[in-house]
C-alpha cells in the first residue's frame, strides 16, 4: 500500500526565529526604517509603505512563519486579536466605513495581515496600492499611536 505523506516545507531559522534576506526579518531586527504603531511580545504592526488606502497597517509575527495557515494556534489567534484592537484606533482616525482584513502573502514570504481602512466594496484591490511619503507615514502613526494610549 502506498503511503502519501503530506510534508510540510522547513525552513532553517537563525537562533532567534529569524530568516535570511527576509524584509520583514530585518524590520523586526530594527535593520529596516519603518512607522510602528503598535508592539509585544509576539507582533509589530507598522504602515505599509505602499498603503491601498492611509492608514493600511501590516500585522507581522516577530517569529519567521511564510503562511498564515502554518502559524502556531496561539499566534493565530493573537493575529486576529490584535487586528480587533487596532482596528478601533484605524477606524478613529481615518473615518473609514469599516476596516478591512486581507491575508496573501505572495510579496513578501513572512506572515502579514494587512488591515485596511475601506469605504466600498473592493477597495482592498491590491492594485490600488500607491507610495506613500514618508512625511504622510509618520503623520498617520502619530496620529494612531495618539489614538491608542
Ligand atoms: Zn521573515
Amino acid at each position: 500500500m502506498n503511503i502519501l505523506v503530506h510534508e510540510t516545507p522547513r525552513v532553517t531559522l537563525g537562533i532567534a526565529g529569524f530568516m535570511e534576506n527576509c524584509i520583514f526579518c530585518k524590520i523586526i531586527k530594527g535593520e529596516i526604517e519603518n512607522h510602528k504603531v503598535f508592539e509585544n511580545e509576539n507582533f509589530i504592526a507598522f504602515l505599509d509603505i505602499n498603503p491601498i488606502n492611509p492608514g493600511h497597517l501590516d500585522i507581522v509575527p516577530k517569529q519567521h512563519h511564510g503562511y498564515i495557515f502554518d502559524l502556531p494556534d496561539d499566534l493565530y489567534r493573537e493575529i486576529f486579536e490584535i487586528a480587533k484592537k487596532l482596528s478601533l484606533p484605524l477606524q478613529e482616525v481615518t473615518k473609514a466605513k469599516r476596516i478591512g482584513m486581507a491575508v496573501e502573502g505572495f510579496g513578501v514570504d513572512h506572515v502579514h495581515l494587512h488591515l485596511v481602512p475601506i469605504n466600498k466594496g473592493n477597495d482592498l484591490d491590491p492594485n490600488r496600492a500607491k507610495r506613500a511619503t514618508s512625511e504622510e507615514l509618520g503623520e498617520m502613526s502619530e496620529m494612531i499611536k495618539n489614538c491608542l494610549e
